[in-house]
C-alpha cells in the first residue's frame, strides 16, 4: 500500500536499480506482481527497472514486461526452450537481457547464452519466497560464473542478501546485490542501503 513512498526512499538512499520479482504460481509456487505494476512503476520513476521473471513461459512474459517499460528482463534458463531467441528479442527492443540460475542449476547450463547476455543472476535462495536464509553453497558457482563472464558484464545475486552476505558474494565476484527484506523491513531504508553498499565494497576490496 506504500510502494511508491518506499521506492522513492530507496532511490533517494542511493539504490541503483529497482528489481521487481515476478512469480507465476507455476515455475515457483507463489504468485506476485504483473505487468501492471511495472507500468505503474515506469510512470512513477525514470530509475532503471530490472524485472526478474520466475515464470514457466519466459518468451511470452519477456514481451509483456518489455511493453510495460522494463529496462532489463532477467529470465530463468531452466524455463527457456530457446534462450538465445529471448535474449535477441530483448536486445532488438533495446533492453538489457539477464539469465538466472536456481540454486540446483550448475553454471554450465549458461553455455548456450553466456556470450550473449548482459547479466547473470545467481539465486542464493530457492526462488519463490522472500525472507529465506542465504545459501553458502552458491559461492563457488558465483566464482565460476564470474570467470565465465569476464570483467565487463554484471553478476547479480538475489536471496538472503544483507551487508554480510553481500560482502561474501562480492568477494566471489558479484557486483549487483538484490535486497528486499533487508532494505524494507527494518524501518531505516537509507541506513540499510548504505550498509549494503559498505558490505559489497568491503567484499570487492577483498577480491582485488
Ligand atoms: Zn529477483
Amino acid at each position: 500500500m506504500r510502494a511508491g513512498e518506499e521506492v522513492a526512499q530507496a532511490i533517494a538512499a542511493g539504490a541503483d536499480v529497482l528489481h521487481v520479482d515476478i512469480m507465476d504460481g507455476h515455475f515457483v509456487p507463489n504468485l506476485s506482481l504483473g505487468p501492471g505494476f511495472v507500468s505503474s512503476a515506469r510512470a512513477f520513476t525514470d530509475h532503471p527497472l530490472d524485472v526478474h521473471i520466475m515464470v514457466t513461459d519466459p518468451a511470452y512474459f519477456a514481451e509483456k514486461f518489455a511493453e510495460a517499460g522494463a529496462d532489463s528482463v532477467t529470465f530463468h534458463i531452466e524455463a527457456a526452450d530457446k534462450p538465445r531467441e529471448i535474449v535477441s528479442f530483448l536486445h532488438d527492443r533495446g533492453l538489457g537481457a539477464g539469465v538466472s540460475l536456481r540454486p540446483g542449476t550448475p553454471a554450465e547450463a549458461l553455455e548456450p547464452v553466456i556470450e550473449q547476455v548482459d547479466m547473470v543472476l545467481v539465486m542464493t535462495v530457492e526462488p519463490g519466497y522472500g525472507g529465506q536464509a542465504f545459501m553458502d553453497d552458491q559461492l563457488p558457482k558465483i566464482r565460476a560464473v564470474r570467470s565465465a563472464l569476464g570483467r565487463g558484464r554484471r553478476l547479480e545475486v538475489d536471496g538472503g542478501i544483507n551487508p554480510e552476505t553481500a560482502r561474501r558474494c562480492a568477494a566471489a565476484g558479484a557486483d549487483v546485490f538484490v535486497a528486499g527484506v533487508d532494505i524494507f523491513r527494518g524501518g531505516d531504508i537509507g541506513g540499510a542501503v548504505a550498509a549494503l553498499r559498505a558490505g559489497a565494497a568491503a567484499g570487492a576490496a577483498e577480491r582485488q
